[in-house]
């Protein structure tokens, strides 16, 4: 099992609508400082992507056998009317998620006529359920994380010889999860912001810091890497004081285009 990163951005990717922060501006004018919405493409003897950003034309070139959805929001599902008969017209394409984003995806528009138009086949997962490929599985598991839409967010087990857990997204790291990436040879997780006020709305965004989180995950014994970064987050800048606490510690940051192999 091969992963790839496609993206390592928050949402609205950098730059971000609106915003005229030096990162930002930098990013309108130079290509290799945009970073795209977080997602992997995953190769076992099928290709899948995970999650489909508003970006996800340059994120892809095509040629995914599936997608799994981990939730609903703006970076994550969006991308998928990309497939839809304006664009690629695929057929019937396998689209893992909740059950409950599935039924969403087939009861709103524009979304529900990539199934009437037999575009994307949706296949319900829940929790310990498996995506068998033939080279591996992925197993999702539920995580904490607003929920405005009642379709609840997936992380993800990859798994081939060894094991990387993927959570772009989570309201705080609970035992649960933190169980489950001390038990990973590889986590790649919400690394949105670094510290506590980075936003003046942080509080109705709630993402567990990353400054915080170095107590409180097992960087010890599992190779941790951030992705999810919000154009704010000093950790996209690798001369930022940020930076170089978290390699301190013994973690990163995902590059764009990182691979890990999993045997
Ligand atoms: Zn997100
Ligand atoms: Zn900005
Ligand atoms: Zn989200």
């Amino acid at each position: 099992m091969d992963v790839r990163v496609r993206g390592t951005a928050q949402d609205g990717g950098v730059p971000h609508l609106g915003c005229g922060c030096s990162r930002c501006a930098r990013a309108r004018e130079d290509p290799t400082a945009v970073r795209y919405p977080a997602a992997l493409r995953v190769d076992a003897g099928e290709s899948l992507l995970v999650d489909a950003s508003m970006d996800i034309r340059h994120q892809i070139v095509g040629g995914v056998d599936g997608v799994v959805l981990t939730h609903a929001h703006l970076g994550h599902l969006p991308g998928l009317l990309q497939f839809g008969r304006e664009v690629l017209d695929a057929d019937r394409l396998p689209v893992y998620c909740t059950p409950e984003l599935a039924e969403f995806v087939r009861t709103n528009q524009p979304f529900a006529a990539l199934v009437a138009d037999e575009n994307v086949s949706l296949r319900p997962v829940d929790a310990d359920a498996s995506i068998e490929l033939p080279e591996g599985e992925i197993r999702p598991f539920r995580v904490t994380h607003r929920d405005e839409f009642g379709t609840g967010t997936l992380g993800l087990e990859l798994r081939g010889r060894r094991t990387l857990v993927y959570v772009p997204d989570i309201d705080a790291w609970d035992d649960r999860t933190v169980a489950r990436i001390d038990a990973a040879d590889v986590a790649v997780l919400d690394g949105t912001f670094w510290a506590t006020d980075e936003i003046p709305r942080q509080a109705d965004v709630p993402h567990p810091p990353v400054r915080a989180a170095l107590d409180r995950l097992p960087l010890a014994g599992t190779d941790v890497y951030f992705t999810h970064l919000n154009h704010t987050n000093p950790l996209l800048d690798d001369g930022s004081a940020a930076y170089a606490t978290l390699a301190d510690a013994g973690a990163g940051v995902v590059d764009p285009g990182q691979r890990f192999d999993l045997g």
